[in-house]
């Protein structure tokens, strides 16, 4: 783990991890440090969360680092302020690892801009399905709030992707970390990991006599955890939608609404295929695959907008469940695509928005890849021969 500086804010019992995280916060917008800090905040209803971008310390009262739902991904909102150039504003982004992870892949994809911005990541227990939240609101903050100071972590309400997430803790990409303790001790550690993390812990009056161990080791037993019922829970998957069959039968009920396509992060083509008038077929060649199969489902696309969409995403997906909160007809489609993600990543050697300096594997191609294409030609060359 590549630490430069930590240092540790103390907690009360009572008052929990987000309002010292909240006073730390308010005191580098405050002093400079920062000119703005995006971070999700309840709605004035109460019965949701969206993203601020706050320029008023006094509104970081309301604003929750460690919200029970993601509506919106982190990387969604920061694709927003910084599409179209870095601006001249030092801000803060906290983000819950995942976010974090978009995040880095958008940036490789040269959709989101990180020179002004630091990504500061938050130790994560997981989100609660959207759905279950909406049904009581204020009965699921309570649930919430109770898992977190109870550090009841691994709860089984949580989505199904937090429930098996590996990545829920620092990364190499995160510029500054604020760690959770998950035993019995009271505090939450402040880790910086770049000179950007550096600048935010400069002359701040903290605890700097914090040993890291407590904290990593506490991670590191969910981190086993979350592996084995990770393992567990793929074999199911993969059982699932097995074949071309398995998977058909998986997305048999989908409405071609493309939420999924919406509400996920990664999905990155300026123009999409499934919107635009080469994917409009006309009636008679319609007729004819409808003659040939003895009858068509509509709507058309859904197959193809599905692999589609999996070849496309699966080398940078975050696993973050947001298709899956989208779904209005309750497809496991985050547990499918992390799935295939995980395979994909795999084979690749890579993990999507671990490492900012690792570049997106379609962009590019390592040597044994290349000697690997030659021993194939010369093996279709000796067949054809
Ligand atoms: S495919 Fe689903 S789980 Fe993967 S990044 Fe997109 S929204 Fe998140
Ligand atoms: S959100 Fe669900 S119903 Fe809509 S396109 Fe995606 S899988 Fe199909």
């Amino acid at each position: 783990m590549k630490t430069t500086t930590a240092k540790s804010l103390r907690v009360s019992k009572k008052e929990g991890v987000r309002k010292p995280i909240l006073a730390f916060l308010k005191s580098l917008l405050t002093d400079a440090v920062f000119d703005a800090i995006l971070i999700p905040m309840q709605v004035p209803a109460g019965d949701s969360y969206a993203w601020v971008l706050v320029k008023d310390p006094s509104l970081l009262d309301q604003a929750n680092p460690l919200a029970p739902i993601m509506p919106v991904q982190g990387a969604k909102a920061l694709k927003s302020l910084t599409r179209k150039g870095e601006g001249n504003l030092k801000i803060a982004a906290v983000m819950r690892p995942c976010e974090v992870r978009a995040s880095v892949e958008l940036a490789k994809l040269n959709q989101i801009h990180l020179e002004s911005i630091t990504l500061m990541s938050v130790d994560c227990p997981g989100v609660l399905p959207v759905a279950d939240y909406f049904e009581n609101p204020g009965e699921s903050e309570k649930r919430f709030n109770a898992m977190l100071s109870e550090n009841r972590w691994g709860n089984g309400s949580m989505k199904s992707v937090c429930q098996i997430c590996e990545q829920f803790s620092i990364l190499p990409s995160s510029d500054f970390h604020f760690g959770l303790m998950t035993g019995s001790e009271s505090s939450v550690v402040l880790i910086s990991s770049s000179p950007k993390g550096q600048r935010v812990l400069k002359d701040r009056s903290l605890d700097g006599s914090v040993s890291l161990s407590d904290w990593e080791n506490g991670i590191e037993s969910i981190r086993q955890e979350r592996k084995k019922e990770r393992t567990k829970r793929f074999r199911e998957v993969q059982s699932m939608v097995e074949g071309f069959d398995g998977l058909l039968k998986t997305f048999a009920r989908c409405i071609g609404c493309h939420n999924c396509q919406s509400a996920c992060p990664i999905c990155y083509c300026r123009h999409c295929y499934f919107g635009s008038e080469a994917s409009k077929l006309d009636s008679d060649f319609i007729l004819k695959k409808a003659e040939q199969r003895g009858g068509l489902s509509f709507p058309l696309d859904r197959r193809m907008f599905h692999v589609g969409r999996m070849s496309h995403m699966s080398l940078s997906c975050v696993a973050c469940g947001l298709c899956s909160d989208a779904c209005p007809v309750s497809i496991p489609v985050a547990d499918v695509f992390s799935f295939v993600a995980d395979q994909t990543q795999r084979t690749f050697d890579y993990k999507a928005g671990e490492k900012r300096e690792e570049p997106l594997p379609i962009r590019q191609y390592r040597l044994e890849e290349i000697k690997g294409v030659e021993e194939w030609v010369k093996d279709a060359e000796g067949v054809e021969s």
